[in-house]
């Protein structure tokens, strides 16, 4: 508990100096507390601190920590890949669904939202940094497809995400977030609704502010320590 709220003391810190000099306001930047690699407990720990908005890859995992968790009001984040057998699923755990990487798991998603009553919140995923093995729609493909996504009947299409390539020195992912807000912003006339950019881990979430992030999605630099 110590660990984290020292943890989560910094990152707030760092947030706040990067909305200064970058002329935002700190409340325009959403943390959401990946926690994949933690239990239900930590995640008790992480909302007694504050944290309110959490994030997780795997449907399993997310349905398991959501039981345990359910007296909480927490926000749940899907961050995963989205398999297409397992929309239903991810359509009932998450309020916001980042990672929708193509137009099939798009219509997937949407056909479950109507079932189940709801409008799903998306993100589109872009891969930004290009790199074969990632998921997301590459950059030039990105208007076309968000056009698609936004046009299902089942889904609220709200912006982008990203993940910068890994790299030792945080200034390396400036490009990728600079192009994803570049994408945001070309679109605002056609899809006055895509504003949220989910962009910046552990490593890289305060250059990631500086480029305009309104979520960041940071997992170890909140948890580190705290007996992973
Ligand atoms: C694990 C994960 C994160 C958080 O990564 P950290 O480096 O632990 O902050 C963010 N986004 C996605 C999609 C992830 O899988």
């Amino acid at each position: 508990m110590e660990w984290i709220a020292r943890n989560l003391l910094r990152i707030r810190d760092d947030i706040e100096a990067a909305c200064r000099r970058s002329g935002r306001d700190p409340l325009s930047v959403r943390l959401v507390c990946v926690t994949k690699s933690v239990d239900a407990a930590m995640i008790r720990a992480a909302f007694a601190l504050g944290c309110r908005d959490v994030g997780e890859n795997r449907i399993v995992d997310a349905e398991k920590k959501i039981a345990q968790l359910a007296d909480l009001p927490l926000v749940w984040h899907g961050i995963g890949t989205i398999q297409t057998n397992k929309a239903g699923r991810a359509v009932h755990l998450f309020q916001l669904i980042h990672s929708v990487h193509a137009v099939h798991t798009a219509e997937a998603l949407s056909r479950a939202a109507e079932r189940a009553g709801k409008r799903q919140e998306v993100l589109l995923q872009v891969n930004a940094s290009r790199e074969p093995q990632k998921h997301g729609v590459m950059p030039e493909e990105v208007e076309a497809v968000a056009r698609a996504v936004a046009a299902l009947p089942g889904l609220h299409l709200t912006g982008l995400m990203t993940m910068a390539a890994l790299a030792d020195d945080p200034e390396e992912a400036r490009p990728s977030f600079r192009l994803l807000r570049r994408l945001r912003d070309r679109m605002a006339a056609q899809l006055p609704d895509v504003v949220e950019l989910s962009m910046g881990m552990s490593q890289d979430y305060v250059v990631a502010v500086e480029e305009g992030a309104t979520l960041l999605r940071i997992g170890s630099a909140v948890f580190a320590g705290a007996g992973r």
